[in-house]
C-alpha cells in the first residue's frame, strides 16, 4: 500500500522532455548508488539491456556474453534484429564466471574478414550465483585491455551486493554500463534503470525514444521504483535467508536428497524436467506456484510462513 501511495503521490512531468521531477530523482538517485554520470530510466529489463547493446556497438560489431545469459537467450535477439549486432556466446562456467581465456581466444583480430568484437557483458547474480569482485575486475579490466567496452546485466545486482556485504557500486565500478531491475525481487510494478558515462546515457535516450520508450508522465512508475530502492533493497537478506531455510526443508525429503541447489534468493532442483512438471502442475492446487522450470525464488510476497508451507506441500506429495 505505501507504494501505491507513493505513486498516486507523484509529481509529474513530461519525461520525453526531460521534465519529470520524480524520473529524474530516480535517475539520479541510481546514478549515485551504482557511483555512475547518468542513468536513464526503461520500461524493462530487456529494454535496459538492448540499449546497452545499441548504444555501445554499431552493426556488424558482436558482443561475448555467456550461453545462459538473459540478454543472449531471453531477450528475443533484439541486438540483431534491431541493431545488427550478432552475439558471440561462451560457456557459462559452473561458478558463473566466463573462463577469461576463452574470452581472450574469442576477440576477433582487426581484420574486415571479422565482426568487430566490442563488447563483453557478464551476468550478476547470475543463476543466483554471485560473481567475486575479484574476478569483476580481473575479467574487465582484461577487457578494457583488449579494446572492449564492458556491459553488466545487473537485473539482481542488490542481491549480488547483499549476499557480498558491500555497496553495489563495489560491483558497478568496473563496467562501462550497468542495468538493473526495480521489478521482480526490489518489487516495483515495472522499470529498469541503465547507467553509464552521459555520452553513452545520452546515446541510450536516443535508441530508448526510437524503441518507444519515450513514457510522457512516468513519474507514477518511478515513484514505485524510488520507495522500491528505498525501503526494499534491504529486506532482499530475508529472501536468501528464507531461500535457505526453504532449501534445507526440501533437502530432507529422501527424494530431494542431494538435488537442492541454493544460491541467493532462488533454489534450483535437479530433477526430470517431465516429474518436475507433474509435481509442480500438483502443487499448485495446494497454493504453491513454481511454473514449468525447476527452481523456486523468494521474494517480497513470501514470508516464513509460506515457506513452511511450501515445504509441508512438497512433503505430502513426495513422501
Ligand atoms: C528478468 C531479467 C532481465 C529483464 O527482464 P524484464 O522482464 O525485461 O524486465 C534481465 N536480466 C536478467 C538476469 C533477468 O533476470
Amino acid at each position: 500500500m505505501a507504494m501505491r501511495d507513493a505513486m498516486l503521490g507523484a509529481e509529474v512531468g513530461d519525461d520525453v522532455y526531460g521534465e519529470d521531477p520524480t524520473v529524474n530523482r530516480l535517475e539520479a538517485e541510481s546514478a549515485a548508488r551504482l557511483g555512475k554520470e547518468a542513468a536513464l530510466f526503461a520500461t524493462s529489463g530487456t529494454q535496459a539491456n538492448l540499449l546497452a547493446l545499441l548504444s555501445h556497438c554499431q552493426r556488424g560489431d558482436e558482443y561475448i556474453t555467456g550461453d545462459s545469459a538473459h540478454n543472449f537467450l531471453y531477450e528475443g535477439g533484439g541486438g540483431a534484429a534491431l541493431g545488427g549486432v550478432q552475439p558471440h556466446v561462451l560457456p557459462v562456467q559452473p561458478d558463473g564466471t566466463l573462463d577469461l581465456q576463452q574470452v581472450e581466444q574469442t576477440i576477433k583480430p582487426d581484420d574486415y574478414h571479422f565482426a568487430r568484437t566490442r563488447l563483453f557483458c557478464l551476468e550478476n547474480t547470475i543463476g543466483g550465483k554471485v560473481l567475486p569482485l575479484a574476478y569483476l575486475k580481473e575479467a574487465c579490466s582484461f577487457a578494457h585491455s583488449k579494446g572492449l567496452a564492458t556491459h553488466l546485466d545487473g537485473a539482481r545486482i542488490f542481491n549480488a551486493a547483499i549476499a557480498l556485504d558491500c555497496p553495489a557500486q563495489d560491483i558497478a565500478e568496473h563496467f562501462d554500463t550497468v542495468s538493473f531491475c526495480l521489478s521482480k525481487g526490489l518489487g516495483a510494478p515495472a522499470g529498469s534503470l541503465l547507467t553509464g558515462t552521459k555520452s553513452l546515457i545520452n546515446r541510450a535516450r536516443r535508441w530508448r525514444k526510437l524503441l518507444g520508450g519515450g513514457m510522457r508522465q512516468s513519474g507514477i512508475l518511478a515513484a514505485a521504483g524510488l520507495y522500491a530502492l528505498d525501503h526494499q533493497v534491504e529486506r532482499l537478506a530475508e529472501d536468501h535467508r528464507r531461500a535457505a531455510l526453504l532449501a534445507s526443508g526440501l533437502a530432507n525429503i529422501s527424494t530431494l536428497s542431494g538435488k537442492v541447489v541454493q544460491a541467493t534468493n532462488m533454489i534450483f532442483l535437479d530433477l526430470e524436467p517431465n516429474f518436475f512438471q507433474s509435481l509442480s502442475a500438483k502443487l499448485i492446487d495446494d497454493g504453491v506456484q513454481c511454473g514449468d522450470f525447476p527452481r523456486l525464488v523468494c521474494h517480497l510476497d513470501i514470508d516464513d510462513q509460506a515457506i513452511e508451507h511450501a515445504i509441508a506441500a512438497f512433503n505430502k506429495l513426495l513422501t
